[in-house]
């Protein structure tokens, strides 16, 4: 029987973990992992953070060393994926030349939303997203100077901390009338917004950006009330989109990010996706969702790479984040949305530690635990069994985390 070829498009955390996976399976084809980037898989949650801050190098980033591919024989390939042809199962890519694929892994990821703003192409206005990026941005990264960060979402409050670390005088903008609005409840809004006030950094809600003007170099930030932030370097966090528009072109039901079922299928039985660009069911939150975390990718990538070897593993793991700011390790066990109810266990209002747990009814979806590692295991452990726990054992802090299911 002629080996078969595995084709992963995209070379980062998905991919990564996918590439493995498939050898674990038992894959014994070809794999080759086509990705646009100059670099093997690598880390991008330090980007915003030990990256940006210049403690970490690009060598520390790598998911995993060279060696570990080669020694799994998983190809590379620095190309960019043009189109898809499914009738033929072969892939166009920009350099002009195609490739055939048995299977196909769509693990593209998301891209920076942009924000269209007038004076976007100035010197020191950047996105990040990537080690290029980074780099583009490193250069302006000059103890004293002003950084103004448009987007009060986690990665902004990252790269905040990140710049204020090496001295630059930070701003944050954000349109909505508080940081996190999106994710977080408002009691963690306000946490995240006294502890950056601490930290030297300001902090404007209700804010909405017109422009930013310079001559060839960004000077300062315009809002739409009239008020100017002057700025040296302008970094613009507002969020992703998924990358779909390959898969669309291709036919592929896309809705949100590319629609698979809980074992990364796509409607192509050739064809799985994982990570940020795949929109899947949630056993768990019993919805359809697209999630933007390496957890995510990673668990999501196991499932593909079985569906790939014809083995069903159903993807059901509980969504967790984590965030790092200062002296502050979020992790978020479970997915917040539709909670009518938060209690918390520590001082959120005067401490640097403290867990908040949002309740829908009388389960519990979800916990912020800031600090609190015991309370995030025992949240993911809550919300997975399907545990009933009373609001005020939990806020008890007379009774030990390890006594709280006791
Ligand atoms: C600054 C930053 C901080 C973050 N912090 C955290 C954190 O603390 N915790 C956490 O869980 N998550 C964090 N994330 C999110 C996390 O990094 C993403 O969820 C993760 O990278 C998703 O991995 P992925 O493989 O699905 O996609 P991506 O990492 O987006 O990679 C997709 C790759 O595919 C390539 N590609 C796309 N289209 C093509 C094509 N047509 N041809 C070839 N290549 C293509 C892209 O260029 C890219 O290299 C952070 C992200 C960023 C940017």
């Amino acid at each position: 029987m002629t080996p078969k070829t595995a084709v992963i498009i995209g070379a980062s955390h998905a991919a990564a973990q996918l590439s493995a996976s498939l050898r674990q399976e038992g894959w014994d084809g070809d794999i080759l992992v086509v990705g646009d980037e100059a670099y093997l898989p690598y880390q991008h949650p330090p980007l915003s953070k030990t990256f940006l801050s210049g403690d970490k190098t690009v060598a520390d980033l790598y998911i995993r060393p060279a060696a570990f591919y080669e020694k799994n024989n998983i190809r590379f390939r620095q190309a960019r994926v043009t189109a898809i042809n499914r009738a033929q199962q072969s892939l166009t890519l920009d350099d002009g030349t195609s490739l055939a694929y048995d299977k196909l892994a769509l693990c593209l990821g998301a891209r920076v939303r942009k924000a269209g703003l007038p004076g976007e192409q100035l010197a020191g206005v950047h996105y990040l997203r990537t080690i290029a990026d980074v780099q583009g941005i490193q250069p302006d990264v000059v103890a004293g100077k002003r950084a103004v960060i448009i987007g009060g979402g986690y990665i902004g409050l990252e790269t905040a901390a990140s710049l204020r670390k090496q001295g630059m005088e930070v701003v944050v903008l954000e349109m909505a009338d508080r940081i996190l609005q999106r994710v977080t409840a408002p009691a963690l809004s306000a946490f995240y917004s006294r502890i950056h006030r601490e930290e030297g950094v300001s902090i404007h809600t209700g804010v909405s950006v017109k422009a930013l003007v310079g001559d060839t170099r960004v000077e300062r930030v315009v809002c739409a009330d009239g008020s100017e932030f002057p700025a040296d370097l302008v970094i613009i966090g507002v969020g992703v989109v998924p990358n779909v528009e390959l898969a669309q072109a291709a036919g592929l039901d896309v809705d949100n990010g590319i629609t698979v079922d809980e074992f990364a299928c796509t409607n192509d039985p050739a064809i799985v996706a994982a990570g940020d660009c795949a929109n899947h069911f949630n056993a768990i939150y019993q919805r359809r969702m697209r999630l933007e975390s390496v957890p995510n990718a990673g668990d999501q990538a196991k499932a593909a790479a079985a569906s790939m070897c014809g083995v069903k593993k159903a993807y059901q793991s509980l969504p967790w984040f984590w965030s790092d700011q200062y002296d502050l390790k979020l992790q978020i066990a479970g997915l917040s949305q539709g909670y009518d109810r938060v209690v918390f266990r520590g001082d959120q209002a005067n401490s640097r530690s403290f867990a908040a747990f949002y309740f829908q009814g009388a389960r519990l979806i979800a916990a912020d635990c800031i600090n609190r590692p015991q309370e995030f295991m025992l949240s993911k452990k809550i919300i997975l069994d399907n545990i009933v726990i009373e609001p005020g054992r939990l806020v008890d802090e007379s009774v030990a985390v390890k006594d709280l299911l006791g």
